[in-house]
C-alpha cells in the first residue's frame, strides 16, 4: 500500500469503505486509487457483493471472482459490502471468502417475524408497524446483534442508521437508541469481534454509543461510503468524531493485506 501515514496517526488516513463502478459507484477503480493517493489516504474497496440487485451489484460467484481479480491488481485493500438480508455471503466458497482482506456487513434490510424484510430507509411505516415503532426498533437492534454475532464480517457499516420514519416521529436519537439497546449492541459487537464503522456519509454513530463501544474494547473503522468524487477518501467528519471520542490507532481495526 503506497499511501503511507507519514509516521502520524492512522485516524483519518484509512478509508475502509469505498465504492467503484464495479457496483454502484461513479468512479472506476483506477480513478478511486488516484483520488485516494492525492488525498493521502489508504483505501479499501468495498463494492456491494449481493444478489439483491444484479444490475448494480457484484451478484454471482463468477462476478465475485472477476471483482477480486481486479482488486488484486490494484494498490488497495480488498473488501466487499455484504447485505445481511441477502444469501450470497452464505453461498460463496471459503476459498473465495478468504480472498478478501476483510469483509463488511450492512443492514440494507432486516428480518421481520413473519419472514419478510423491513427497510432502514422507510420514510413512513407500513401497517402493522405504524402504531408500534418502538417494537420495530427492537427488532432492528436484534437483527444488528445477530448480524455481528453470526455474519463472517470484520466491520459493521453505517449500522445505527434508522428509518427516516423514526426521526419524523421523534428527532432525539436517544429516544430510539436507548441505553439498554446500546448496551445490547455493544455486547454483541464485542462478542462478535466486529469493528464499528464511523460513517462519514451518514454521520453516525452518535457519541454516547461510540463512547460505550470504546469503553467495552470494541474497535472502529472509518469509512466514507464514497460513491462519487467528492466523497471518496474524504473522512473529515469521521476523523473529527474519532478524535473527539479519543479513538487512537490502538482502537482501530487495521486490515492485514493478503499478499
Ligand atoms: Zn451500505
Ligand atoms: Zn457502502
Amino acid at each position: 500500500m503506497s499511501a503511507g501515514n507519514g509516521g502520524g496517526s492512522l485516524v483519518g488516513r484509512q478509508d475502509l469503505h469505498c465504492h467503484t463502478d464495479m457496483s454502484d459507484g461513479h468512479l472506476s477503480l483506477e480513478r478511486v486509487v488516484e483520488v485516494a493517493r492525492e488525498r493521502g489516504v489508504q483505501v479499501g474497496i468495498a463494492d456491494h457483493v449481493s444478489s439483491r440487485n444484479p444490475d448494480f451489484m457484484v451478484a454471482s460467484l463468477d462476478e465475485v471472482q472477476r471483482y477480486l481479480d481486479a482488486l488484486e491488481g490494484a494498490d488497495v485493500f480488498r473488501s466487499g459490502e455484504f447485505c445481511w438480508c441477502d444469501t450470497l455471503w452464505r453461498d460463496l466458497p471459503d476459498e473465495v471468502m478468504d480472498r478478501f482482506d476483510y469483509r463488511i456487513g450492512s443492514n440494507h434490510g432486516f428480518w421481520l417475524p413473519d419472514g419478510s424484510t423491513a427497510s432502514p430507509w422507510w420514510e413512513s411505516l407500513p401497517e402493522p408497524w405504524r402504531a408500534q415503532p418502538q417494537r420495530l426498533m427492537d427488532i432492528m437492534v436484534a437483527n444488528l446483534c445477530d448480524m455481528v454475532r453470526t455474519m463472517p464480517i470484520h466491520i459493521a457499516a453505517h449500522s445505527t442508521f434508522m428509518p427516516p420514519a423514526f426521526g419524523a416521529l421523534e428527532r432525539d436519537v436517544h429516544a430510539w437508541w436507548t441505553e439498554e439497546r446500546e448496551d445490547r449492541y455493544v455486547d454483541a459487537l464485542r462478542e462478535g469481534g466486529v469493528a464499528l464503522e464511523i460513517s462519514n456519509r451518514y454521520r453516525l454513530p452518535h457519541d454516547r454509543l461510540l463512547r460505550k463501544a470504546k469503553d467495552a474494547g470494541v474497535r472502529f473503522s472509518l469509512g466514507s461510503d464514497g460513491h462519487a468524487l467528492k466523497q471518496v477518501a474524504a473522512l473529515d467528519w469521521a476523523a473529527e468524531t474519532a478524535r473527539r471520542i479519543g479513538i487512537t490507532d490502538a482502537e482501530l481495526f487495521v486490515p492485514e493485506p493478503r499478499r
